[in-house]
């Protein structure tokens, strides 16, 4: 039986929860390792509102579906499963665990790999939302050289938020700062007026547009500064829910911008046998990191099979060893009680 055919009722090596880019190279090492993997994906991947994946090399620009189904294809030429779902709850069993999809089926495995990612929390500013990922963005390294040169607006959301601005100046001499409901340390406001960023206090109260375009900052007193782009940083939030009554809550990350399940660097979680990689753990991991540390956990998964694969074949000779001695031990004893 393939993979492809497995779903209720059977037990794969290794589900992973997410087919976003963590995942599927998570999986993609699991399959060349001839493991049985199912990925469980609910098909929201972060990126899923820009254009193109960028900063990733040999795939630059690619749009973020067409490169996720470059990987799910490479998936499935090793054999692995690739099924659309949520995953809405998971608990132990006696060898594994069962995960619980939203349509009410199940599925088991001997190891989970998390990979769900996260939800960006926006701020509550009418516009800001509609242009998300596109005239409204996060990271320079993603969008910076798209809207090089143009006018932009930070919106800050917290310490973090002055910084992004230091970032975005290397692309843009013309940048706003706006305070909106935070305040800005006088430290901060001298390292922006010495880069020449320009402070506008107010709350900000919408997102202006024209033809599906940013065209300004509309602040509480009614001033409309114009502005072509929009930076502003999201509360990352881990989509792990499901993972709470196996012992893995959300933790705050250290950064402030959200809040993660931890893994050590290979990926290991606190609960043995749950492994996470990508932004689930890691909300700052760019596309190609994301996929590294899907490989790098999807091999240490693999690893951690061959070890208990490597335990239970000693134990099982052991045991044939010491039933071999016994049989001959009283074969030997029937022998001399009969004379011979
Ligand atoms: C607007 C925007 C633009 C970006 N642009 C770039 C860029 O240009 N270059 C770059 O390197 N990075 C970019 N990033 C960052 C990039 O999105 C992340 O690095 C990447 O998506 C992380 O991969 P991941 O596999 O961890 O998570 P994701 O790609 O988010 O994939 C997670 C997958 O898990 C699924 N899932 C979640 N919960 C469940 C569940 N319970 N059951 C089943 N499936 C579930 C989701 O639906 C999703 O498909 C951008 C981010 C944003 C927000």
């Amino acid at each position: 039986m393939t993979t492809e055919q497995m779903r209720d009722g059977q037990k794969y090596d290794v589900i992973v929860v997410g087919g976003g880019a963590a995942g599927l190279n998570g999986a993609l090492m699991l399959g060349r390792s001839r493991r049985s993997v199912a990925v469980i994906d609910a098909g929201a991947p972060r990126n899923a509102p820009a254009e193109g994946v960028h900063g990733l090399l040999g795939r630059e620009g690619m749009p973020p579906a067409e490169l996720l189904e470059l990987g799910r294809a490479e998936v499935r030429r090793y054999g692995g499963a690739i099924f659309d779902g949520e995953v809405v709850a998971a608990s132990r069993d006696d060898t594994g665990f069962v995960v619980t999809l939203a349509d009410g089926g199940t599925m088991h495995a001997r190891r989970l790999l998390i990979t769900t990612g996260v939800v960006d929390r926006l701020p509550d500013v009418p516009g800001l939302r509609e242009q998300w990922g596109r005239g409204v963005v996060h990271c320079p390294y993603c969008h910076g050289w798209e809207i090089r040169d143009q006018a932009i607006g930070i919106l800050a959301t917290g310490p973090m938020s002055a910084h992004s601005a230091q970032l975005f100046r290397q692309l843009s001499d013309d940048i706003v700062y706006f305070t909106h409901t935070t305040d800005l340390p006088a430290d901060q406001a001298a390292e922006l007026a010495a880069r020449g960023i320009r402070v506008v206090e107010g709350t900000v109260t919408a997102i202006e547009t024209a033809d599906d375009h940013i065209t300004g900052v509309r602040l509480s007193d009614g001033t409309l500064v114009p502005r072509a782009s929009l930076a502003v940083g999201p509360y990352a939030v881990a989509r792990g829910e499901f993972l709470t009554d196996l012992g893995l809550p959300l933790a705050q990350h250290f950064s402030g911008a959200g809040e993660h399940i931890p893994a050590d660097p290979f990926g290991r979680s606190e609960v043995p046998g749950i492994w996470l990689a990508g932004n689930v753990t890691e909300p700052f991991a760019q596309v190609g990191a994301s996929a590294a540390a899907g490989a790098m956990a999807g091999a240490q998964i693999n690893a951690d099979l061959v070890a208990e694969e490597v335990r239970t074949a000693v134990a099982t000779r052991e045991s044939f060893s010491a039933l071999a001695e016994s049989e001959v031990a009283e074969l030997v004893g029937g022998e001399s009680r009969h004379g011979l």
